[in-house]
């Protein structure tokens, strides 16, 4: 029995993508090879690389200077290796503290350079996203567009804010290609697929190549993203197959049309917001103007025994083929991950799911 999956990374694929991924395990482009046992350099998958990198930059629109990579090592690894390649150490960066990825982000860099902090909601565990930021003249501006745990996200109307003239690099793992924005504000953009693009295994980075080679520090050739463009995203063995289906669902995308996910998006999250609102028994974690459309995290009632309820709600929605809204391990309550791939009919059985187990009570 196919189940509703809510799990926030690796997640959601879309059932077409998953059924073409399936076709090419066992022939992938009628080579007669499987996905799995294929070269990287065979020309069926040098022209999946090219059409991936492609399609990014299609869906994103985004201008000439601009350079995509799929990477490894996850957007863990894109913690070093942003500073790395754009920070010498007297230099300062500054640095969003949104949220535990945001946090980690920040670690990585005091290694390599000077780190400001323009603001943080870590002192009220990260319930919202500052208003107010500090800024102080900087190499680059880091912020995590969506942050995954605690499902709060910069609303488009925050991101239009940001000034061009900033170096802006942005962590967008768990909310790329869900909404239509100007990617073109930024000199940098990570995410890991496995959240809303992909299987685990791929890291896609867009860079405005112009930005690249003003350190002094020697980098190693894997962490030096001049050597990855000059080899068209294949200095050494790419990820073959979480790139395919990255691609494929790349097309998804572009088949439903960037602006009709998002509009899809907003309706699945508004949908089960107002779900959560209205709830005698749920309520929401974090601001309001600050919710997530791709994370809805929400708890019991502190009126209620929320351990109980928590326990219970779990085991009624298991029992619905519902999965995976248990909330992070350090944060408790649930988490809803509404990605791209989550059909409306999904959030529909959720919330049928939470008006009937408030009946029961
Ligand atoms: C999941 C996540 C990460 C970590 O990704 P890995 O690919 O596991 O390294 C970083 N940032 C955000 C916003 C995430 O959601």
């Amino acid at each position: 029995m196919k189940k509703i999956n809510f799990y926030s990374g690796p997640a959601i694929l879309p059932e077409e993508v998953l059924l073409q991924a399936q076709a090419a395990i066992q022939d992938f482009a009628g080579t007669g090879l499987s996905i799995l046992e294929i070269s990287h350099r065979s020309k069926e998958f040098v022209h999946v690389m090219e059409e991936a990198r492609a399609l990014v930059k299609e869906l994103m629109q985004l201008d000439a200077d601009k350079e995509v990579l799929f990477l490894q090592g996850g957007a863990s690894s894109q913690f070093y290796m942003i500073p790395m390649n754009l920070l010498n150490e007297n230099e300062t960066a500054t640095y969003f503290d949104t949220g535990n990825w945001a946090h980690n982000a920040i670690v990585e860099a005091k290694n390599f350079g000077q780190v400001h902090i323009a603001c943080s909601s870590k002192a009220q565990s990260y319930n919202h996203i500052p208003k107010h930021y500090d800024f102080v003249d900087s190499k680059y501006v880091h912020l995590t567009t969506n942050n995954t745990i605690y499902g709060t996200q910069f609303s488009n109307l925050q991101l239009n804010d940001f000034k061009k003239e900033w170096s802006l690099v942005a962590d967008m793992s768990s909310d790329i290609f869900s909404r239509d924005i100007d990617y073109n504000k930024y000199d940098l953009i990570y995410a890991g697929a496995q959240k809303n693009m992909g299987p685990a295994g791929a890291t896609l980075v867009v860079v405005n190549k112009n930005i690249l080679g003003k350190v002094n520090r020697a980098l190693p050739k894997m962490i030096d993203y001049r050597v990855h463009i000059e080899k068209d995203s294949m200095y050494n063995t790419p990820s073959v197959f979480a790139v395919y289906v990255s691609w494929l669902t790349l097309k998804w995308i572009k088949g439903k049309s960037l602006k009709d996910i998002a509009a899809s998006n907003q309706r699945k999250a508004d949908k089960l917001y107002a779900a959560i609102d209205k709830s005698g028994v749920f309520e929401g974690t974090v601001a309001k103007g600050d919710r997530s459309q791709m994370n809805v995290c929400f708890g019991v009632k502190p009126v209620l025994d929320k351990t109980m309820i928590e326990e219970q709600f779990l085991q009624f929605v298991a029992a619905q083929n519902i999965v995976g809204i248990k909330g992070y391990r350090t944060v408790g309550g649930f988490r809803a991950s509404i990605y791209n791939a989550m059909p409306e009919s999904g959030v529909d059985a959720l919330v049928e799911a939470m008006a009937e187990f408030e009946r029961t009570l």
